[in-house]
């Protein structure tokens, strides 16, 4: 379902939101949320298959909503995508993010990859790759150390606009994840067109595992994902079964429950060792 709501909240017109009354209330506690930088990243682990070594971090927002906690995401992306206020929560999140890499690079740390979720319509400005190669340049940090996620169905949609500016951003070094794969259209040939580093099997395809049918499904996405030089994460990971399965069948890379929940900012930072330890 929230594939779904992500999917429907592309289809945005300015002018929309003044519509429902509701849509309208969370539009004005999300502008004073961003006005007052409300949300936090959670960091949850990555881990290289078979060793199981660190291996990244993706960053997951959440609204520290005063009175009411922390809100999940899956409860404000999709109104933030509708209302267009993504955008400015997006330029908050990248900014955060970046922002702590290079304080854990200036601490010394043995800094790893840090992926960041980033909704299509941020690529509706032209500008935006250019501005996040330009916002990590100016940080002093390597590209390499940032990774974008796109899920399949906003890069399918938005294709035109979307894959010139992931273009531009593999140019410049930085990865780039093709998020939630196998909960929308693409196919596997559709892959070898796009200028992507990472394929993230979503949970959906972990879940069934070691079904046979499923791990045939996983093992062809890992095939193609290896021949075209790709990395690929099994998502959702949370029994060492699976775990196992997803080693066994090929993934490069494991995230979930079973390794490493979604961290507060300072944990993340405890996972990292200092990089003369390397
Ligand atoms: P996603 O990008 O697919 O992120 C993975 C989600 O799966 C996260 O939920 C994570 O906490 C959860 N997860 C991780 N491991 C497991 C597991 O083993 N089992 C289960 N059941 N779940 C697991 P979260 O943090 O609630 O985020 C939900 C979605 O919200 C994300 O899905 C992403 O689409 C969106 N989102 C999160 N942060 C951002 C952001 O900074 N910007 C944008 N545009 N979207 C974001
Ligand atoms: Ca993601
Ligand atoms: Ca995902
Ligand atoms: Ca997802």
């Amino acid at each position: 379902a929230k594939q779904q709501a992500g999917a429907a909240a592309v289809t945005f017109q300015p002018g929309m939101s003044a519509g429902a009354s509701g849509l309208l209330e969370i539009e004005q506690a999300l502008a004073a949320a961003i006005e007052n930088e409300e949300f936090q990243l959670d960091y949850q682990p990555k881990f290289a298959a078979g060793t199981r070594h660190l291996a990244g971090f993706e960053a997951l927002v959440r609204w520290q909503r005063p009175g009411q906690g922390r809100v999940s995401p899956a409860d404000f992306i999709p109104a933030a995508e509708r209302t267009g206020q993504i955008v400015a929560l997006g330029v908050l999140i990248l900014r955060q993010a970046i922002g702590h890499l290079r304080a854990w690079q200036q601490q010394g740390l043995a800094v790893r990859p840090v992926a960041v979720n980033v909704s299509p319509l941020q690529f509706e400005d032209l500008g935006f790759a250019d501005w996040l190669v330009a916002l990590v340049h100016a940080h002093g940090l390597a590209p390499e150390l940032v990774e974008v996620e796109i899920t399949e169905t906003a890069a399918m949609t938005h294709m035109e606009r979307v894959l010139p500016q992931l273009a531009r951003l593999r140019e410049a070094g930085m990865g780039v994840a093709f998020d939630d794969f196998g909960t929308g259209q693409s196919s596997l040939t559709l892959l070898r067109r796009l200028p992507i580093t990472t394929l993230k099997l979503d949970r959906s395809m972990v879940d069934p595992l070691p079904e046979p049918s499923a791990g045939a499904v996983v093992r062809a996405a890992c095939v193609v994902a290896e021949a075209l030089g790709l990395t690929i994460v099994a998502e959702g990971v949370e029994t060492e079964e699976q775990a196992a399965e997803v080693e066994r069948l090929g993934c490069t890379h494991l995230q979930g429950w079973l390794l490493g929940r979604p961290l507060r900012v300072e944990a993340a930072e405890a996972l990292l060792t200092p990089a003369s330890l390397k």
